[in-house]
């Protein structure tokens, strides 16, 4: 049998930070994304894929808030399953033109992760979304719609931005479907930017809430449920670093679970960004994974192979 690789991709996989996002820079760095991607399905390996997708949420809010007066603005949970449609396009696009239409099968399925309504996060939420304002702007729009503000940027013009909950996955609600289309060989692309948030509600169905979950959390619970073996994060690093950004600054190579929470809990992984990487690598491994990989897209082969990245295992 062959071995199933749950591959998340970062934000700059489809973004990079200097960019405005015009579609044709979105599909020139989804391409080279789906380069590597080609060639990890060539090796013979079972992919599933999933994506970030803040930059692209992001832009599609700001059209809500100047087309308002002309569109009724729709809620940031279906600016979610947009831009899972929209990167789940643009990857499909891209992987039928590099690996042929015979003998690949790739599709994309738009993914609601279920939380918890209780999850503490709805409570304080942090996660920051959409533009930034000014604090009497901010104020006013969050008093418009409902939302909570925040002060998240000590200097510039503006440094309010909506914050949102980012609630724990719990499990993935298309998770039994998108097993069964991995099992018979396709290659799928679901979670995208970890999913569309669902909690159940006081009638027992499923609804929407305005959220944000940690793709590589989500990656990491979807990983569990189609059974893979390796569990890929590809980023802008090509390693996780120890006293990062210090002057004694360096790679690891590898780590245990025991070990991987020891650093955590000493601060070498910055929250928001490496740490819900680790957090969610261990997880995986925890839970049974054979193996986590933390690592950049150039090296995303050569990690497979063990010769590069930080890997988590075991032993
Ligand atoms: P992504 O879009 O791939 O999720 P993030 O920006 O969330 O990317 O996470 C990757 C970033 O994590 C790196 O660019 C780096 O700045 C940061 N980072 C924080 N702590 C570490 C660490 N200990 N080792 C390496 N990178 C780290
Ligand atoms: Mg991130």
């Amino acid at each position: 049998m062959d071995k199933c690789v749950m591959i998340a991709l970062g934000g700059n996989a489809i973004k990079q930070p200097d960019e405005r996002g015009t579609v044709e820079e979105q599909m020139r760095n989804v391409a080279v994304a789906c380069r590597q991607i080609a060639e990890i399905a060539k090796q013979g390996y079972k992919i599933v894929i999933t994506h970030g997708n803040g930059p692209q949420v992001g832009n599609l809010a700001i059209q809500q808030e100047q087309a308002q007066d002309i569109v009724p603005p729709q809620p940031l949970v279906v600016l979610g399953s947009m831009t899972q449609g929209q990167i789940g396009y643009m990857m499909q696009q891209s992987l039928r033109n590099l690996l042929g239409e015979d003998s690949w099968e790739v599709v994309t399925v738009v993914t609601q992760v279920l939380v918890d309504r209780d999850d503490p996060d709805f409570v304080d939420p942090n996660k920051p979304v959409g533009p930034f304002y000014t604090e009497e702007e901010a104020k006013k729009i969050g008093e418009e719609n409902g939302w909570t503000v925040k002060h998240v940027r000590p200097s510039g013009d503006r440094q309010w931005r909506r914050v949102v909950p980012s609630p724990i996955p719990l499990g993935i609600v298309e998770g039994k479907a998108i097993k069964k289309m991995v099992d018979a060989g396709m290659i799928v692309i679901a979670s995208g930017g970890g999913g569309i948030p669902v909690i159940i509600n006081d009638d027992g169905g499923l609804e929407g809430v305005d959220a944000v979950i940690d793709k590589d959390r989500a990656g990491s619970v979807l990983a569990k449920e189609v059974d893979a073996e390796i569990f890929l994060v590809l980023t802008d690093v090509d390693c996780a670093k120890l006293d990062y950004g210090k002057p004694d600054e360096r790679p690891v190579e590898r780590m245990t679970p025991a070990e991987a929470w020891k650093y955590s809990e000493e601060g070498h992984f910055l929250p928001g960004s490496m740490g819900p990487k680790v957090e969610a690598c261990t997880r995986f491994v925890e839970d049974g994974g054979e193996r986590a990989i933390i690592t950049s897209l150039a090296k995303a082969v050569d990690a497979l192979k063990g010769e590069a990245g930080t890997t988590i295992s075991q032993n």
